[in-house]
């Protein structure tokens, strides 16, 4: 577990996404959980020495951010597209997903439920807890429901997988020209470190970085479609591989990933939406 700040702690080793937690005189508020059943087991016991858990936010409807919901009693909190999308999972091909990438869910799967946030915003929402605020923006990017969670008493933004801190990017269901701006959002937030979905916690330096690899990936698939190359012409020939590893646990998935996210930015090119 990483301590960023005196009261904000995340923990980047785990499979799946980034988890977080802030702890506030009135309990803890955590961001998203973990994916893999035992990490969520040891994370909890983790976060509970700190106080009761009072909110969960996810930032993002994909499993990796809320699988983990279930191992946790908390008030949950997210964009209303993440629990349109969380509300529509199908239990149990979930439960099937779950037990091919995960050795140890076994025991607790057979009442295992999925927990979607019951409490949603729109485009914002503040959240006051002991001398905390929790500043929830809405902005769309790495999925259209994307959260992003500003506490600026710790000078923190919580990114949700806007960030992919030098690694590869998702962006099979992306958003892309809105993840730009986002990003451009984020970087007018007054903190010293952003925590992101993926990767290592970084210093604003990193937006750019971000923001290039987002526009190399359009600039890519646009340049492919305006040469004439078919959908499959553009797959075998775009990689990114070269610019940063997998995330944890993802070794394997390089190619397939490069395919989705050219397909997915293929489909917009054509439909004149990138
Ligand atoms: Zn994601």
């Amino acid at each position: 577990m990483n301590q960023i700040t005196s009261n904000v702690y995340a923990e980047t080793g785990y499979r799946g996404c980034n988890p977080g937690f802030v702890v506030t005189k009135e309990g803890v508020v955590i961001i998203d959980t973990p994916q893999l059943f035992g990490d969520a087991i040891a994370y909890r016991k983790e976060v509970k020495k700190h106080g009761k858990i009072v909110y969960l936010i996810n930032t993002e409807p994909h499993g990796d951010h809320y699988i983990g919901n279930y191992f946790f009693d908390a008030i949950g909190i997210a964009q209303e597209g993440t629990r349109d999308v969380i509300m529509q999972v199908e239990l149990e091909p979930l439960k099937e997903r779950i037990k091919m990438m995960d050795p140890n869910a076994g025991p607790y799967l057979a009442d295992y439920k999925i927990k979607p946030p019951t409490i949603t915003f729109n485009k914002t929402m503040t959240i006051h807890l002991g001398n905390h605020t929790f500043q929830l923006f809405h902005l769309p990017g790495h999925t259209a429901s994307e959260t992003a969670v500003f506490v600026p008493e710790e000078r923190i933004v919580f990114t949700g997988d806007n960030i992919f801190h030098e690694t590869q990017v998702f962006l099979h269901e992306a958003l892309p020209k809105e993840w730009l701006e986002s990003l451009q959002f984020l970087k007018t937030l007054d903190a010293d470190y952003f925590i992101p979905g993926h990767g290592e916690v970084c210093t604003v330096d990193y937006l750019d970085k971000m923001a290039a690899f987002v526009s190399d990936w359009i600039t890519a698939v646009q340049d492919a479609v305006k040469q004439g190359w078919s959908l499959e012409e553009a797959q075998e020939r775009i990689s990114f591989l070269d610019r940063f590893p997998m995330g944890q646990g993802m070794e394997a998935f390089g190619a397939e990933l490069q395919k989705m996210n050219v397909t997915r930015l293929y489909g917009l090119a054509t439909n004149g939406q990138l």
